[in-house]
């Protein structure tokens, strides 16, 4: 995995880009926990899971089949979100979807089974720029996490923050 602080740099940088009248604080804050929750199958690899099983890390909660059914399930939610299921759903479905495309930029681990549970084949990206996060707390606050950080300041964060910021910037001068 990129580190669990940055995946939501991804809907937090939509979010600032569209502005709250087109994503409501609510729907931020579930596209936020929908990024990172393709994570959640690092539970079953504590729990001895093989990495490369269908459930393995970086396996089914790692696909656009996952991403897809995360998005339509917030959907249901649209209005107490304060927007419209579409709205809903392209939001979580592209923050869910860039989870696996993130860990798939990183250096280390299997690839990521985009295509499960169709396919479990894994896919990297071309480019590993990303410095894989280890798992675990502990290990994470070492000499080996501040290179991860250094490695996300620089591939995740200053992408997204550009991104914002021209999201931003088009609508304060009232072009969007
Ligand atoms: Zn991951």
């Amino acid at each position: 995995m990129a580190s669990i602080i940055s995946h939501p740099a991804v809907p937090l940088a939509l979010s600032v880009a569209l502005g709250p009248e087109r994503i409501p604080p609510a729907l931020t804050v579930v596209a936020c926990a929908a990024s990172v929750l393709p994570d959640i199958d690092a539970l079953g690899f504590a729990a001895g899971v093989p990495y490369g099983h269908l459930f393995g890390h970086r396996g089914f909660t790692h696909s656009l089949f996952f991403a897809l059914m995360t998005a339509l399930f917030c959907s249901l939610f649209a209005r107490r979100l304060g927007t419209t299921p579409w709205i809903v759903f392209l939001i979580v479905f592209v923050a869910a979807a860039s989870h696996g495309f993130l860990d798939a930029l990183t250096t280390g681990g299997m690839g990521v089974a985009f295509f499960s549970p169709f396919s479990n084949r894994r896919y990297f990206l071309p480019w590993h720029v990303i410095q894989v996060s280890p798992i675990g707390v502990s290990r994470f606050f070492s000499e080996r996490g501040l290179r991860v950080l250094r490695s996300e300041l620089v591939w995740i964060w200053l992408p997204c923050s550009l991104v914002a910021m021209l999201g931003l910037g088009i609508r304060k001068l009232g072009l969007g």
